[in-house]
């Protein structure tokens, strides 16, 4: 930070005293101003994650190759790799940079997104594996019953993730008594836990962590098996109140995807906390953190975030 500082003053000396002014000193101010959002980024992104996984992750690292994360199992997880990646390669190795980069909007979509637009759709596998299970012995044994909401399902326990199912399908029942669509669409739920690879991928599906649902089916759900257009219509049929309540219970929609998969909805708390209180941009002088509601838990992880890095 104080070299930045420095360098920013050097600037503004360059700009009011030099008459020398070169393309190169725009550069230097260009590249520092990057540099500010990167870290302000950062910082946010780290509160995001340990705010959404409060009992996985303990702490962070900044080394040689970067910040990592360290897990309550001492595991640790890289926030950001460096590494330039299309789409095909953040589906297949994401960090928790990438999975955070691009915005979950939380208003209704009044069309379907671009084709490249995914936000919350890249998952970091290294942190799935930590906090759900690193095979299927292991998720399973994390395993339980459901109401959703007429039928038992199986979800993952952990980090709150069937309770959270449990809330929104509570609710979702007692909404169906007055919205004849929202009771169509979570009366004859597709699945919840499969232990099985993403159509087209090697990668697991987050079916296998137990932290995703599919509700009643339709032909033009899925990205691959339905051109966009009848994809649209159907991204368009669904309730807002029925969106509504599972980001309220920290669930993603497939239907804000490019890639749409419009049945399907995933516990990702770290994509709804950054949409809730990292959406807006924060100026130079203002504090990083000033849209987040603070507790002891959040101050406390505040003070590591600055305490490692500054
Ligand atoms: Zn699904």
């Amino acid at each position: 930070m104080k070299r930045i500082i420095a360098s920013m003053l050097l600037s503004l000396n360059l700009l009011t005293f030099s008459s020398n002014f070169t393309p190169v000193d725009l550069e230097e101010d260009i590249k520092c101003d990057t540099e500010m959002s990167y870290d302000i980024k950062m910082k946010q992104d780290i509160l995001t994650i340990m705010m959404a996984y409060p009992d996985y992750i303990i702490g962070i690292e900044k080394g040689n190759e970067g910040v990592y994360f360290i897990t309550a199992k001492d595991e640790k997880i890289i926030y950001d790799d460096m590494q330039v990646k299309n789409s095909e390669q953040k589906m297949n190795n994401a960090d928790i940079q990438d999975i955070l980069e691009e915005p979950y909007p939380l208003e209704m979509p009044i069309g379907l997104a671009d084709v490249n637009s995914d936000p919350g759709r890249y998952r970091c596998y290294s942190l799935l594996n930590s906090v759900y299970g690193k095979s299927e012995y292991e998720v399973s044994s994390n395993l339980v019953g459901v109401y959703a909401p007429y039928n038992k399902y199986q979800f993952n326990k952990n980090n709150g993730a069937a309770e959270a199912l449990e809330g929104a399908m509570k609710e979702l029942k007692g909404l169906a008594a007055s919205n004849g669509k929202v009771g169509e669409l979570i009366g004859s739920i597709n699945g919840t836990f499969n232990y099985r690879v993403i159509s087209g991928t090697g990668k697991l599906s987050p079916h296998a962590y137990g932290i995703a649902i599919d509700i009643a089916s339709n032909p033009s759900d899925y990205w691959k098996w339905s051109t966009r257009e009848a994809g649209e219509k159907r991204v368009l049929y669904y309730p807002e109140e029925l969106v509504k309540t599972f980001e309220k219970y920290n669930f993603v929609w497939g239907g804000k995807w490019g890639h749409f998969d419009t049945l399907h909805f995933e516990y990702r708390p770290e994509i709804l906390i950054k949409a809730k209180y990292f959406s807006e941009p924060i100026g130079e002088s203002e504090q990083w953190y000033k849209q987040v509601p603070l507790n002891e838990n959040i101050q406390e992880y505040i003070n590591i975030i600055e305490g490692e890095l500054g």
